[in-house]
């Protein structure tokens, strides 16, 4: 067992699975979660759904799957370094972006606004649902069967009205409660992770410049140290020496700062961090700041690029109509979800019609979507 900080999750004290099942033999209870992720079929549809280029947009760019991993990657990195929970950060990194619809953030757009009469979608609340209900592996149990600290990870974000009919996962934001420091951590790698590599993928489209990017002091000062020991260096490898090092500085600030805050409140464990009002796992003030600028500049250059706004519009519309066709006409579904739908029905169940559409649509790769959205139209 690896060294664990009292305030770090230990398997021996979690809260639990949701139906109880025997301990596993050779593996952390922590490790069976990340294990039953990565065997899901939703982990596998994340190599065909967009981060912010539609999948087939070329091969280079990233997905939701390669993104997951780097979030994973830099997540053990700090997890490690703090003496936290390695497997349960791992697990909650490589689950976060499991219920994300296709095309990105467009995608959940427009599906919560189809939902909105039936009660909205929230992308993050759809990660819990892909690992507490819709997945179908195990003969005793609906989902995965997740550990709670596993699942109080995914759930990043949360509606108060949502919180309530969650039960003991949805309490902490009713209670403004934090999750454990593995939550924590997940949540900042994320951030990490797609800042870096949208500034690549950005850069490698030529939808933004490495001159406009100088407007940024994260990427600046660093260009700034890699030509002045390079000054003849060229191309790509430039850009990515900038990369490499600017997720270097946030990971080294990340670590430092949180190992001081959390000497400084020194928890005494788990639920120590749960309840008190703010994280613990930051930025220091000045780098947090030079991260939000990094943020904004992508926002504003590449988020809202005509090109990125045509697939978005695309995109909408695409799915606009799907769920529009599939609730005008049902008998275009396949036979699987119309049975659900029948289902649903008879058990006058509050999943209603809408809702088992609207998780079809999430569950959608992008390329999917569109071979869709010409059936049920043609
Ligand atoms: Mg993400």
């Amino acid at each position: 067992m690896p060294d664990l900080a009292p305030y770090a999750a230990r398997e021996e004290r979690s809260r639990g699975r949701q139906y109880s099942e025997r301990a596993p033999d050779h593996r952390s209870e922590y490790q069976r979660d990340r294990d039953r992720i990565i065997h899901c079929a939703a982990f596998r549809r994340l190599e065909y759904k967009t981060q912010v280029f539609v999948n087939h947009e070329g091969d280079m760019f990233r997905t939701r799957l390669t993104h997951s991993i780097e979030v994973a990657q830099i997540g053990r990195t700090i997890a490690r370094a703090l003496k936290l929970n390695e497997d349960l950060t791992e697990a909650i990194c490589l689950a976060h972006d499991l219920g994300h619809t296709p095309f990105g953030h467009a995608g959940q757009d427009i599906l919560d606004e189809c939902m909105k009469p039936y009660g909205g979608f929230e992308h993050n609340l759809q990660s819990l649902r892909v690992v507490d209900l819709l997945e179908e592996r195990y003969a005793d149990f609906p989902g995965l069967n997740l550990t709670f600290e596993t699942r109080e990870g995914i759930l990043k974000h949360c509606s108060r009205t949502n919180a309530m009919l969650l039960g003991e996962i949805g309490q902490r934001f009713l209670d403004r409660q934090q999750p454990g420091l593995e939550a924590q951590v997940a949540n900042i790698a994320d951030e990490i992770a797609y800042n870096n590599h949208d500034v690549d993928d950005g850069l490698r489209s030529g939808l933004i410049t490495m001159e406009q990017l100088k407007e940024t002091d994260l990427f600046r000062e660093q260009l700034d140290r890699v030509k002045s020991t390079w000054p003849e260096l060229n191309g790509r490898r430039v850009c990515h020496e900038v990369i490499r090092r600017m997720i270097n500085l946030l990971v080294n600030d990340l670590v430092e700062t949180s190992a001081t805050e959390i000497q400084n409140r020194n928890p005494s464990g788990i639920e120590e961090v749960r309840q008190s009002e703010s994280v613990m796992i930051r930025l220091s003030e000045g780098t947090q700041e030079k991260h939000i600028q990094l943020k904004q500049f992508l926002r504003n250059n590449l988020y809202k690029h005509e090109r990125v706004k045509l697939m978005t519009r695309e995109a909408k519309e695409r799915i606009r109509e799907l769920f529009s066709a599939y609730m005008e006409r049902p008998g275009v579904l396949p036979e699987e979800v119309q049975e659900r739908i029948q289902q649903a029905e008879k058990q006058a169940s509050d999943q209603g019609v809408p809702r088992i559409i609207a998780d079809y649509i999430a569950g959608m790769t992008d390329r999917f979507a569109i071979a869709e959205f010409e059936r049920v139209n043609s």
